[in-house]
C-alpha cells in the first residue's frame, strides 16, 4: 500500500477540539493519562468537562482516557484524580505517527488488478459536502449475485487504524483472488463492500470524533454518527443529547446526512441478496463486540452462533502477535450504547451478523505508533481469513 505524505502541520492552539473553527487543531504539550473511575464515571464524567481545553479519548466503565491541554494541566492536578500517565507529549506521538494510508491507491490497485471484478462506489455526501467512499468487489456470479460482507472503517473520525486495517483487509482480496484458490472463494461466494472513510481529521483536527454540522441551539459541532442510526434511539442511557458530548446522539433520529446515505445503502442491501457479515471497524480498546448495544438483557436469536464465531475470530486474531481481544454483547462487555449500526444492522436490516469491532490502541490511544499499523491489518486478515469460511 502506498502512503499519503501528508502529516498534520503545527496551527493555532486558540482553536480547541471543540470550538467549530475550521483550523488546524494541535496537540503539542498535551499529556494523556488514564483516569481511574473509582468513583464512578458520570461523576468522573462532569469533572474532565470542567476543563476547558482538554478532550475526552475513550471512556470505559473503569477508566477514562483523557487529553489533557498544557492550560489544564493546574486544573487536573488538583481534582487529584487517581490517574497513570499514558503519554508526555500527545503532539509529538500524532507526528511520530507517520502519514495516512491513502485510499486512492487501492482504488488505483483494484482498477489496475481487478477491473472487472471492482467499483467505486459514491452513495452520497457527508455535512461538509464529501462523497462517502466505498469499495465493492465481487466474484465469478458477478456483481451484486451474492450476499454481502459489508465493512465500515472510520465512522468515528480519529480512529484511523480501522481505515488502514479495512484497506488491508480489502487490498489481501484484490491481490489474492488470482493466486490463491482460498480468496477466491471468498470472493465467489460474498460480495465485498468496504467504506474505509475519514477526511476532515486528515487536514484539521487528529482527535475529532463526530460529523461536522452545526446544531442551530449550540456553538457546539458535530453529532456521534454511530449514536444516530434511527433504531432504538428513543432509549434513555445510551448516548448523550448534550450537543457537547463525544456522543451526543442528534435530535432526531437519523437526522444526520451521513447516517440518512448509509442507511438508505444499506437498506439497498438488505433488500437485494442481504447482508451475512457487517463490521465496524474502531478503536481503540481490543473487543468484539456482538448485539445488542441499546439493551443489557437482550440477545440475538442466533446469539450462540455468534458467540462461538467470535471466540473462532478471538483466537485467529490472536495467533500472530498474541493481540489479546475480548467478546460479548456491546452492552453487558462495554457499556450501554443507543443508535449504534449493528444494532440497525441486526433488527432492521437482517443482517445475521453484525458487529463492531474496537482495534489495538496506541499509548496515547487513537494515535497509534507506525510500527503497529501493520501487524494489527496482519492479525485482523488472519481473524477474516478464519471467520468467512464458517458465516
Ligand atoms: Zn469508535
Amino acid at each position: 500500500m502506498k502512503f499519503l505524505e501528508a502529516i498534520l502541520t503545527v496551527a493555532s492552539l486558540a482553536s480547541a477540539a471543540v470550538t467549530a473553527v475550521p483550523e488546524q487543531v494541535v496537540y503539542d504539550g498535551f499529556k494523556v493519562f488514564r483516569v481511574n473511575a473509582t468513583e464512578g464515571l458520570p461523576s468522573l464524567k462532569s469533572k474532565i468537562a470542567s476543563l476547558a481545553q482538554t478532550l475526552e479519548l475513550y471512556s470505559h466503565p473503569d477508566h477514562m482516557d483523557v487529553a489533557v491541554a498544557p492550560s489544564d494541566f493546574a486544573a487536573f492536578e488538583a481534582l487529584d484524580l487517581p490517574s497513570e500517565i499514558l503519554d508526555e507529549d500527545l503532539g509529538a506521538s500524532i507526528a511520530a505517527e507517520g502519514p495516512l494510508v491513502s485510499y486512492k491507491s487501492l482504488a488505483e490497485t483494484c482498477s489496475r488488478l481487478f477491473p472487472q471484478n471492482s467499483e467505486i462506489l459514491e452513495i452520497g455526501a457527508s455535512y461538509e459536502g464529501r462523497q462517502i467512499t466505498g469499495l465493492h468487489l465481487w466474484g465469478s456470479g458477478g456483481s451484486g449475485s451474492k450476499p454481502a460482507i459489508y465493512i465500515h472503517g472510520t465512522v468515528h473520525a480519529r480512529e484511523w487504524i480501522a481505515t488502514m486495517v479495512v484497506e488491508y483487509f480489502a487490498y489481501q482480496l484484490v491481490s489474492g483472488y488470482g493466486n490463491n484458490a482460498t480468496i477466491k472463494g471468498f470472493l465467489n461466494s460474498y460480495d465485498f463492500y468496504f467504506f474505509p472513510r475519514f477526511s476532515y481529521t486528515q487536514s484539521n483536527d487528529r482527535l475529532w470524533r463526530k460529523n461536522r454540522m452545526p446544531r442551530s441551539s449550540t456553538s457546539a459541532r458535530g453529532t456521534d454518527i454511530n449514536r444516530n442510526w434511527p433504531y432504538k434511539w428513543e432509549v434513555a442511557g445510551g448516548a448523550s443529547t448534550n450537543p457537547s458530548a463525544e456522543d451526543y446522539k442528534g435530535q432526531v433520529a437519523g437526522d444526520t446526512p451521513e447516517v440518512k446515505v448509509l442507511k438508505a445503502f444499506t437498506d439497498k442491501l438488505a433488500a437485494g441478496k442481504g447482508i451475512r457479515l457487517y463490521i465496524d471497524f474502531h478503536s481503540y480498546g481490543q473487543y468484539i463486540l456482538l448485539p445488542y448495544g441499546y439493551s443489557c438483557s437482550k440477545r440475538s436469536g442466533n446469539d450462540a452462533k455468534q458467540e462461538s464465531l467470535a471466540a473462532g475470530l478471538q483466537s485467529a486474531i490472536a495467533k500472530p502477535y498474541g493481540t489479546r481481544f475480548t467478546y460479548g454483547p456491546i452492552c453487558s462487555t462495554l457499556y450501554a450504547a443507543t443508535g449504534g449500526s449493528t444494532d440497525y444492522m441486526t433488527d432492521v436490516a437482517g443482517t445475521t451478523y453484525a458487529w463492531a469491532v474496537e482495534l489495538r490502541g496506541g499509548s496515547s490511544g487513537f494515535v497509534l505508533p507506525a510500527s503497529q499499523i501493520r501487524p494489527s491489518g496482519i492479525e485482523i486478515w488472519q481473524g477474516m481469513q478464519s471467520l468467512i469460511p464458517s458465516l
